[in-house]
């Protein structure tokens, strides 16, 4: 029987655990923490999966939470003005329908569950803080060590790729806190949606629903630009003085998330979090001091910002490949050759949400203004970028380049118009096409921006990212 030692029971360590001990490996994990202590433990993340990612959880028969977790089916965009006296107005503002269910379960609740499923079916757990120096002698009685220990101080034996590292400093505060009692949102009420609001200058803010440990809950998240207004949590470590920050700064920048959340609480008093990193992007082969070679997993080689909620979904996606290519390694050493080969073909996938990511780190360019605006007139936009979520290889096709930008924006319009001129010749065929959940089409937006407003809003958000400098 081949033998794995894997350190980190996050995401990608122990979705490949469990992977790999259903397989017949014989898998040991080392953990800093018990199941218990994780359970009972602070938040780590909003973990927001999408369709992909979750579809390689069913795959193992690990979707222990599809029946309690709410069932996120679309994900919207809104865009804040400037300010004006009464505020900041929302711009843009749409919902797109997820092609597939995303899900957002408290690491609490998941990591445990899962390090107790696999004890259970006979995995030995080690709870221990592993070192380098103990690296350097286990890595003798395994046939492979993997590293699947996050953001953690295992990963100063993985060197940053310069080259795939656009950034050396966090390009985000980041600031969580887990509520009970938000009230339903008046455009989609019956409609369980991720939401993002991009606050041009300032920062975005994030509301998901997800299960958390005393039930049903909604994450409100602050990623706020270093130096600016919403990067004021350091320092915070009451929860509920991080509570009242959150929704302060949901009153002056995004009022309408702030209506609805006048009388949250906090979950339970692990239910904040705060922090901040550089998104990084690592050699995948980490040399011991001893010569032994050890392969990294998950955040290790890749950590994004979580602006665009990829981590957990992209651990999982590394974890399923390396399983794959683990599995069909057969006998044959995994040796330095076969780790490269095997992070490469990660990387096919991963480096689209490396790009994605650290493209919304940076300023708004006016076409990508303009593609969020077209969202709010055309539901075919609005749909295509939030299952962007899902699958951020598309994105090549439409959003970084003005010219394919524009040239997708043209199509759209030609097939809304010949939509339109089919309609008007046949309208009880558009009535049968009506979404019954109410996201919104272009009927349904009475104030928000409509093309012809898109440039306003390109040059208020030119302003907002002036004025913070
Ligand atoms: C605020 C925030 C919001 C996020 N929101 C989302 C989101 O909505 N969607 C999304 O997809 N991703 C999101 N992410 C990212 C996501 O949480 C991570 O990318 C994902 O958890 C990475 O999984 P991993 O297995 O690589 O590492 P982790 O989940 O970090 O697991 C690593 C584990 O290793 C353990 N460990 C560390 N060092 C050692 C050691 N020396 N010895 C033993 N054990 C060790 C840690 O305790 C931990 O349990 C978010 C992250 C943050 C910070």
């Amino acid at each position: 029987m081949r033998t794995i030692l894997i350190v980190g029971a996050g995401q990608s360590g122990l979705q490949l655990a469990l992977g790999l001990q259903s397989q017949g490996y014989g898998i040991t994990l080392m953990s800093s923490r018990t199941s218990d202590e994780i359970r009972g433990g602070r938040v780590m993340s909003t973990q927001c999966m999408f369709r992909t990612a979750l579809g390689h959880e069913r795959d193992l028969g690990l979707n222990f939470w599809d029946d309690s977790a709410p069932r996120i089916e679309g994900l919207g965009v809104s865009v804040a003005g400037a300010a004006t006296p009464g505020g900041h107005p929302r711009v843009i503002d749409w919902v797109g329908r997820l092609d597939g269910f995303a899900q957002s379960v408290d690491q609490r609740i998941k990591m445990a569950g899962w390090m107790d499923t696999f004890e259970q079916r006979g995995g030995q757990v080690v709870i221990h803080g592993t070192a380098v120096s103990d690296l350097d002698f286990l890595v003798r009685k395994y046939d492979l060590v993997l590293v699947a220990a996050g953001k953690g101080e295992l990963v100063s034996l993985f060197r940053r790729d310069v080259a795939r590292s656009p950034y050396d400093t966090p390009r985000r505060a980041l600031a969580v806190a887990y509520v009970h009692g938000l009230g339903p949102r008046p455009e989609h009420p019956g409609l369980e949606a991720v939401r993002c609001n991009l606050v041009p200058g300032v920062g975005e803010f994030f509301v998901m629903p997800a299960l958390t440990t005393t039930g049903r809950a909604d994450i409100l998240f602050w990623e706020g630009v270093p130096g600016g207004p919403a990067d004021a949590f350091q320092g915070i470590t009451d929860p509920s003085e991080h509570l009242e920050r959150t929704l302060e700064l949901m009153e002056r920048f995004t009022p309408w998330e702030y209506a609805r959340a006048t009388k949250v609480e906090l979950t339970d008093a692990g239910g904040t979090l705060s922090g901040r990193y550089a998104p990084t992007v690592r050699d995948p082969v980490g040399r011991l001091p001893g010569g032994g070679l050890v392969l990294g997993v998950g955040d290790v080689v890749v950590a994004n910002d979580p602006l665009t909620g990829q981590g957990s979904n992209s651990a999982a996606k590394c974890a399923a490949v390396y399983l794959a290519s683990i599995v069909e390694r057969g006998d044959r050493p995994f040796d330095e050759e076969w780790m490269r080969t095997t992070f490469d073909r990660y990387w096919r996938t991963a480096r689209h949400v490396t790009r994605w990511t650290n493209a919304m780190l940076g300023p708004m360019p006016e076409h990508v203004v303009n593609l969020f605006g077209a969202g709010v007139t055309f539901p075919a936009v609005a749909h295509r970028i939030a299952n962007g979520f899902d699958n951020p290889s598309d994105f090549e096709d439409f959003f970084y380049d003005p010219e394919k930008t524009a040239a997708y924006l043209d199509q759209v319009m030609a097939e809304a118009e010949s939509e339109e001129a089919v309609a008007e010749a046949d309208p009880e065929r558009l009535a049968g096409e009506a979404d019954p959940d109410g996201v919104a089409g272009p009927a349904d937006l009475g104030e928000v921006a409509g093309p012809a407003d898109v440039g306003e809003v390109a040059g208020e958000a030119d302003a907002a990212v002036r004025s913070i400098g």
